[in-house]
């Protein structure tokens, strides 16, 4: 069992990844991946800088996010090369952890930016982590000190909620109590888990 699982920024993904992690699923996360294809010394990193030059690495050698970021930022072209690069690499290695999960893990692959690219319709299920907008704001500006300017730039720089829960299989309403949230991915985990 394949399953995708997504959320809009401060929706509670990361929350429902760690609990589906503690109750046994193999969770193969995008984000760590896409930071461990450019470490230093990686074909990856060194693919990025033939493409963008030595000004996206620091003097020690590593790839210089904020560098990289004003280089693709304002430029299409420039950021569809990288994805290039980065995507096929994200994608290879994230086939092989899940080549590696035991015979009938449940496998989860945690992709913040799944409604953002095409492999939605490669899981058996698609989970969506929900809540309003508003709610995404509020945790922002309240657990990670944004300002609410910042976080509604955010938010807007990423698909919307609908176009989010349009790929979705399963929605996980995360409006209530952390508590609330536990119960629900404890009953689909069960539920998944026991498929074949
Ligand atoms: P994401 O991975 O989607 O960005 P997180 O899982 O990191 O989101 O959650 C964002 C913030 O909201 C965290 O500080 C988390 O503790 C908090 N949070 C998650 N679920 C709830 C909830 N049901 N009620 C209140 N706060 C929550």
């Amino acid at each position: 069992m394949r399953v995708g699982l997504t959320g809009g920024i401060a929706s509670g993904k990361s929350t429902v990844s760690a609990i589906l992690r503690d109750l046994g699923a193999v969770v193969v996360d995008a984000d760590l991946i896409a930071r461990e294809v450019v470490e230093r010394g990686t074909p990856g990193l060194a693919a990025v800088v033939e493409a963008f030059g030595d000004q996206v690495l620091t003097p020690e050698g590593d790839l210089d996010r904020a560098a990289l970021g004003a280089v693709v930022f304002a430029d299409p072209d420039a950021r569809r090369r990288l994805e290039s690069i980065v995507h096929p690499l994200v994608h290879q290695r994230g086939a092989e952890l899940e080549a590696a999960a035991p015979a009938g893990a449940l496998v989860v692959h945690d992709i913040p930016l799944l409604a953002e690219g095409d492999r939605a319709g490669s899981f058996d299920e698609v989970v969506v982590v929900d809540v309003p907008t508003e709610v995404q704001v509020e945790r922002m500006v309240r657990d990670r000190g944004w300002t609410r300017e910042e976080a509604e730039a955010r938010i807007a720089a990423q698909a919307g909620r609908e176009e989010r829960l349009a790929i979705a299989t399963r929605v996980l309403d995360n409006t209530g109590t952390p508590e609330e949230l536990r119960r629900a991915v404890e009953e689909l985990h069960a539920e998944l888990a026991a498929r074949p």
